[in-house]
């Protein structure tokens, strides 16, 4: 059994058709990559899977562990433990690393407990775990959020969203509007969390960079799957990145 299962989903916001009969699975472990150009659908899937700003899925099923969670709300999908880092990375610009960390701790831990039992199995990272593991947070614990620069804002982000029990983080463009070398810093505090058991599927239109990190890739075009294999396979077919990747 995989530990993410879409099965042929077809989403639409309104009348609009976003995802075409849409499945892909996540394997427990591993870092999966989900790319794909400008508009293709990849924020849909995560939106599909996390229950945030859901569309309406009309067809087809997401499982996690097993359990169907199709149309779940945001905060029950949470509480099976599935983070969700969004694009906009959201931090609270007035208050400081440390304060940003402490509230993501208590509001996680005390949401609609009452509403379904929390089956996430994964730990939530302690804050000395999270220095631990983004030690540029550790050296700018007492700084206002909304001075870091986009790539420490980014990494304060993921560490928020670990600070939920999480069996499975889903990145959406981690590394957009990210200079090469804050990338790399990114990509190796991904490295570390999938090092300590934390399954990951990487949305990212910097496909080169996903590729490195990633066991396997699913490509989308126009919400559907073109191309599902492993990143070695996908770095060798000059077809379908120069296709549908323009790389
Ligand atoms: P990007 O990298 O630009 O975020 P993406 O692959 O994540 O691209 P999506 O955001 O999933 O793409 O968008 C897929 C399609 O759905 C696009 O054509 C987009 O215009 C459309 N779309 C997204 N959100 C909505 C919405 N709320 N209402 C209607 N159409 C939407």
């Amino acid at each position: 059994m995989s530990l993410l299962d879409v099965d042929a989903v077809d989403a639409y916001y309104g009348e609009s058709h976003i995802l075409r009969d849409l499945s892909l699975t996540v394997e427990e472990g591993e870092v999966c990559a989900l790319l794909g150009r400008n508009g293709a659908g990849k924020t849909t899937t995560l939106r599909s899977i996390s229950g945030a700003k859901p569309p309406e899925v009309r067809d087809g099923t997401v499982r996690f562990k097993g359990d169907d969670i199709t149309g779940l709300p945001a905060d029950d999908v949470a509480m099976q433990g599935i983070s969700l880092v969004p694009e906009e990375r959201r931090v609270f610009a007035n208050l400081t690393v440390e304060e940003n960390l402490r509230i993501a701790e208590v509001s996680r831990n005390t949401s609609n407990t009452w509403r379904r039992p929390r089956t996430a199995t994964g730990q939530s990272m302690s804050t000395e775990q999270v220095y631990e593991d983004f030690p540029r947070l550790g050296e700018r614990k007492t700084q206002k959020a909304g001075t870091l620069s986009g790539g420490e804002q980014q990494m304060l982000a993921i560490a928020r969203a670990l600070k939920q029990s999480t069996d499975l983080l889903l990145l959406d463009e981690p590394y957009e509007g990210l200079a090469p070398k804050i990338v790399e810093d990114v990509e190796a505090a991904i490295e570390r969390i999938s090092d300590q058991g934390v399954t990951i599927l990487l949305v990212e239109q910097n496909a080169a960079a996903a590729i490195k990190i990633a066991d396997r890739a699913y490509v989308v075009d126009q919400g559907a799957v073109v191309f599902d294999g492993s990143a070695t396979e996908l770095r060798d077919d000059d077809e379908t990145r120069e296709r549908y990747l323009g790389v």
